[in-house]
């Protein structure tokens, strides 16, 4: 009976075999024709006309014509013909950005673990971030370097967004208190030698969650940082003010460049008793050359210091959600409601897109994002400014009201359409079709209605 199994089980892998084999044969024997090349004298696969442009990088803020070739920014001036693109959408009305960065997400989902940022906690990038104009985010220490590769495995490498990561300086990465508090798990060196390993995907290290009065956390932290030429970025946990007072974070144990994040939670002595406004800490941190982050999270933001602060002129360097299973439902929601939030108290709509473009972008030392540079990747957010009664809610539930709400309306990644709200691109479904339809492939990622025949009577269903 034994030996009889033996014998079946190796007769099942020999046929398991042969049919990988021809599927292989067949796979290869079925190469896709080559895509239809476009006329040569057309210049351009797409051109953006007429949407209002707000390139911080550049100092763009006016009405201009935007032009994609091959994935890349090529063109950007007051006008350009339709005549010289395949496809030509008219933006009238609308605002035109550098796709959206947003530098503090969690997005380690998938793991099944329970509880835990490298688990449930989690949101998939890809469901949160297109339709909001976002088309890089940065996952905030989610892993650290003893489960980065499996991340990468599992999210970074199959999203479509571009997901950058900052390690967390504990080496199982933000999987609850257990591991957050493990001392002998935050090894600067270790943690650095993997960021080396991945350059242009790791872009900084994260310390956060640490309940403990040491300062062990952002001294590895700045070892590891220093060692891969990354910034920081600092969750500073529990409240210390006698053993490890902000003052001491921000102007001695962090360097310039570091990041300062959920600066308006007012959980660690940001704001001034006597002023309400900024506290000296983050005056002098700022002076240094820290930069200050929203990352608005589920508790981490208040609009008892957020209003006050920006008001005396203390507003944030990048606009960041801490997106989670939590803060997506809760105040925070997404990246264009926490843009409208500031904006709502008081910030200009142009400052807003810096927050989420260039500025970002300079924090992680990564300039070639968040611009329409001619020659930068064609990452665009075309964007709306709805007018109406918008309410907007903090972390312990306070409402402040506004006026504007922002809404994407298209997002544009490596030059192509991957969100269209409202079917711009799309032409009529009952309109003759455009001939230049068989380059589609060209600026979007969605079906063209490409002319075919009618399929035959018995070929219907
Ligand atoms: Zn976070």
């Amino acid at each position: 009976m034994k030996s009889l199994r033996k014998i079946n089980l190796a007769s099942c892998c020999a046929v398991l075999s042969v049919a990988a084999a021809s599927v292989h044969a067949f796979a290869q024997q079925r190469t896709p024709p080559p895509l239809p090349q476009p006329p040569a004298n057309i210049a351009y696969d797409l051109i953006l006309q007429n949407g209002h442009v707000l390139d911080d990088k550049n100092h763009i803020d006016a009405v201009m014509d935007v032009a994609i070739k091959d994935g890349k920014i090529a063109k950007v001036a007051p006008h350009i013909a339709s005549s010289d693109a395949l496809k030509t959408i008219n933006l009238n009305g609308l605002y035109v950005t550098p796709g959206l960065i947003d530098l503090h997400v969690h997005v380690y989902a998938g793991t099944g673990e329970r509880g835990s940022y490298a688990g449930d906690n989690s949101v998939p990038p890809d469901g949160f971030t297109f339709r909001v104009g976002v088309t890089t985010v940065v996952d905030a220490g989610c892993s650290g370097w003893r489960n980065f590769e499996d991340f990468k495995d599992r999210i970074i490498d199959r999203s479509k967004t571009r997901v950058l990561a900052m390690l967390n300086i504990v080496g199982s990465g933000m999987r609850g208190d257990k591991y957050e508090n493990n001392l002998s798990d935050m090894d600067g060196e270790a943690t650095a030698k993997m960021a080396l390993k991945y350059p242009n995907v790791v872009v900084g290290i994260k310390t956060a969650h640490y309940t403990g009065p040491e300062w062990t956390p952002v001294e590895q932290a700045v070892i590891a940082g220093t060692k891969a030429n990354i910034p920081v970025m600092v969750d500073f946990g529990n409240n210390h003010p006698e053993s490890r007072p902000l003052y001491d974070l921000l102007t001695k144990k962090l360097r310039p460049g570091d990041i300062y994040t959920h600066m308006y939670s007012g959980l660690r002595n940001e704001q001034d008793p006597v002023t309400m406004g900024p506290s000296k800490a983050f005056i002098d941190g700022r002076k240094r050359g820290i930069y200050f982050d929203t990352g608005t999270g589920g508790g981490s933001f208040k609009f008892s210091l957020a209003v006050p602060m920006v008001k005396d002129g203390f507003i944030p360097d990048s606009i960041s959600t801490d997106l989670h299973i939590g803060s997506m439902n809760g105040a925070t929601k997404d990246e264009l409601n926490v843009a409208s939030k500031m904006m709502a108290i008081g910030i200009s709509l142009k400052e807003v897109v810096a927050e989420m473009t260039s500025h970002p972008a300079r924090e992680i030392k990564h300039e070639e994002l968040g611009n329409l540079s001619v020659g930068s990747v064609a990452d665009v957010a075309v964007l709306r400014l709805e007018d109406g009664r918008f309410g907007f809610t903090d972390m312990v539930n306070g409402r402040l009201d506004g006026t504007k709400l922002l809404v994407d309306e298209i997002t544009i990644k490596d030059g192509k359409i991957v969100y269209d709200l409202n079917g711009m691109e799309a032409d009529k479904w009952d309109a003759p079709p455009d001939p230049n339809t068989i380059y589609a492939y060209r600026w979007t990622t969605f079906a063209p209605r490409i002319p075919r025949p009618r399929p035959s009577d018995n070929e219907r269903h």
